[in-house]
């Protein structure tokens, strides 16, 4: 992650309502340029909503929104940031009668700087398919042309929703791989995804959101923190004792202690274990997944809205 540069991304007290039913209920968000941020929540939690009223797509209700240090709810700003901002929908929009190649020709003609198309196309492994009508691509291949449009007018900011869904996991991976190199060149890539592993592979900061509110908002290690990610601690002992401070004893006689501090805890179990002598039997520490992490604050329902 690089803080040099400055700010793709600028929302603050972001609301959407229809009616008075607000759909998303002042989201904050900040993406730099040169970091990628994913939106994580549930179906319904506006992710969609957020990330069309960042595009200029749909029009907030209230809130302070800068996107490139323009204002995507004015028409005027709207038409200059188009220049500067690559997308892709969650579903592909591709003329079904031109080639591959031929896409991004047409998508190339609407920037003053565009990409070399054949040199777009190589950065999504899609040249040895330049001639192919895009109605003959597989799902995969059409979610790499997209990604191919999103870029060659060179953004300096990356919208993506959804980007993998439906890929395998190697297209997945290059993927991955090639939205990094992005990041390394200054883009700020904001994604929405259903994959924890993609946010935790590609993001350098995750939101959470529900109910339209932001549930959280850090790195995958202040996620940890903030929903009290205690490392988990196991072992089994050569001969059973009543272990100080332990949590809890498993049928299968493996014990369990939730530690907020590893080094330390640790440290006194080794100290004890000595002192009592007993030996600690497949010893491991364990640090809760994305996963869990993810589920325990989604599963709180607002229990821990407001943290930062
Ligand atoms: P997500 O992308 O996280 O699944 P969305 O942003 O698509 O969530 O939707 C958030 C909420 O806004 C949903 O409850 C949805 O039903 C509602 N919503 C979306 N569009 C409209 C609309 N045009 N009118 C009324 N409600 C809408």
């Amino acid at each position: 992650m690089s803080h040099r540069h400055g700010l793709a991304i600028d929302a603050e007290g972001l609301t959407v309502a229809y009616g008075d039913h607000a759909v998303v209920r002042g989201v904050d968000l900040q993406v730099h340029e040169g970091e990628v941020v994913a939106l994580l929540g549930p179906n319904g939690a506006g992710k969609t909503t957020t990330i069309e009223v960042l595009e200029g797509l749909r029009r907030r209700t209230a809130g302070r929104v800068r996107v490139l240090g323009l204002d995507p709810g004015v028409p005027e700003q709207r038409r200059q940031l188009r220049r500067d901002v690559g997308v892709v929908l969650q579903k592909s929009a591709l003329d079904p009668f031109l080639t591959v190649l031929e896409s991004v020709r047409q998508r190339a003609s609407y920037y003053r700087l565009p990409l070399d198309p054949v040199d777009a196309l190589e950065l999504v492994d899609l040249v040895p398919l330049a001639g192919q009508l895009t109605r003959r691509l597989s799902g995969g291949q059409q979610r790499r042309l997209d990604l191919a449009l999103a870029l060659v007018g060179r953004p300096r900011l990356l919208f993506l929703d959804e980007p993998t869904t439906g890929l395998d996991p190697e297209a997945r991976r290059s993927t991955w791989s090639f939205i990094q190199r992005l990041r390394d060149d200054g883009t700020g890539v904001l994604l929405t995804t259903h994959y924890l592993d993609e946010a935790e592979q590609l993001a350098d900061r995750l939101l959470v959101m529900s109910g339209g509110a932001t549930l959280a908002d850090g790195t995958h290690q202040e996620l940890d923190r903030l929903s009290q990610g205690l490392a988990r601690i196991t072992f089994t002992l050569s001969s059973q004792q009543p272990v100080p401070g332990c949590t809890q004893l498993l049928p299968d006689g493996t014990h369990v202690l939730d530690s907020r501090d590893v080094p330390a805890d640790v440290h006194a179990l080794l100290h004890w274990a000595a002192t009592v002598g007993v030996d600690l039997v497949d010893l491991q520490v364990k640090r809760p997944s994305l996963e869990e992490v993810y589920m325990s604050l989604t599963g709180a329902g607002h229990a821990s809205s407001g943290a930062t």
